[in-house]
């Protein structure tokens, strides 16, 4: 037929010019190691898989870490899963990065909903920053798991691994041992804001004034991009001499 032959070197082209999708890896997971990782037998043998762009407690934060990892085995152990990778497909390590599925479920962004994961945002691997920002932003909202007021995690994962120090700038929530996240620039602890990447901490300061606030007091909204500096708790802030917002961290 002519109309193919004729459409057929464009049909070409144009899925020459699609950008490279991403590797997608299904089978059936046969280990949960934690939270944030997990091990999936697919067509090439086992894979471990880092769940991309969030950060779940490490074991000895107590309870937080034991139940995100109670809460992925819930959601997808023995169960058959869809692995998407983002930009990055692998870590130093070799583990394939990626978000994970369960039928329509991303599980990566339930986990931030539940309040058992950080954003932990990486460039360039963003491809669901957005969601995880907002479902993280609902959690913290509501006190959900680790942003509980009474009994919430107290320190980020990041800070527990690295003994106390805050995540390098230019991370959402910081540098994975993994090597996920690329060449940190430090400004001296604290989440600093990536202009590209969404970021999201629950506390921030306000370089000018010196005032450290809830990211979602109506004065911490007011604070200007080029003042701003995110921190995961509220004693990281003042650790730095930033002073507590008499509205939204007065005791
Ligand atoms: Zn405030």
């Amino acid at each position: 037929m002519r109309i193919d032959r004729l459409l057929l070197p464009i049909l070409l082209s144009m899925l020459l010019a699609t950008p490279a999708r991403a590797l997608v890896v299904e089978g059936r997971v046969v280990r949960v190691s934690d939270g944030d990782t997990v091990a999936v037998a697919g067509k090439g043998g086992i894979e471990k898989i880092r769940l991309l762009g969030i950060d779940c407690p490490e074991k000895a934060q107590a309870p937080w870490g034991p139940r995100a990892k109670a809460f992925t085995q819930g959601k997808v152990a023995g169960k058959t899963v869809r692995v998407e990778t983002d930009v990055q497909e692998r870590d130093k390590y070799g583990r394939l990065l990626g978000y994970v599925f369960v039928g329509k479920e991303l599980v990566n962004e339930a986990l931030v909903r539940e309040g058992l994961a950080m954003l932990y945002t990486a460039p360039p691997n963003v491809r669901y920053s957005d969601r995880f920002l907002a479902a993280q932003r609902v959690a913290r909202q509501a006190g959900k798991g680790i942003w509980n007021s009474r009994d919430g995690l107290k320190q980020s994962p990041y800070e527990f691994r690295h003994g106390g120090r805050a995540a390098p700038a230019s991370v959402g929530q910081p540098a994975l041992g993994g090597g996920v996240a690329h060449a940190p620039e430090r400004t001296g602890g604290g989440y600093a804001t990536a202009s590209e990447t969404p970021v999201e901490t629950p506390f921030v300061a306000n370089t000018r004034t010196g005032k450290l606030h809830e990211a979602n007091c109506r004065w911490a909204r007011k604070i200007a991009q080029g003042s701003r500096k995110g921190f995961s708790s509220a004693e990281a802030g003042k650790a730095e001499g930033f002073k507590p917002c008499g509205t939204c961290l007065r005791r």
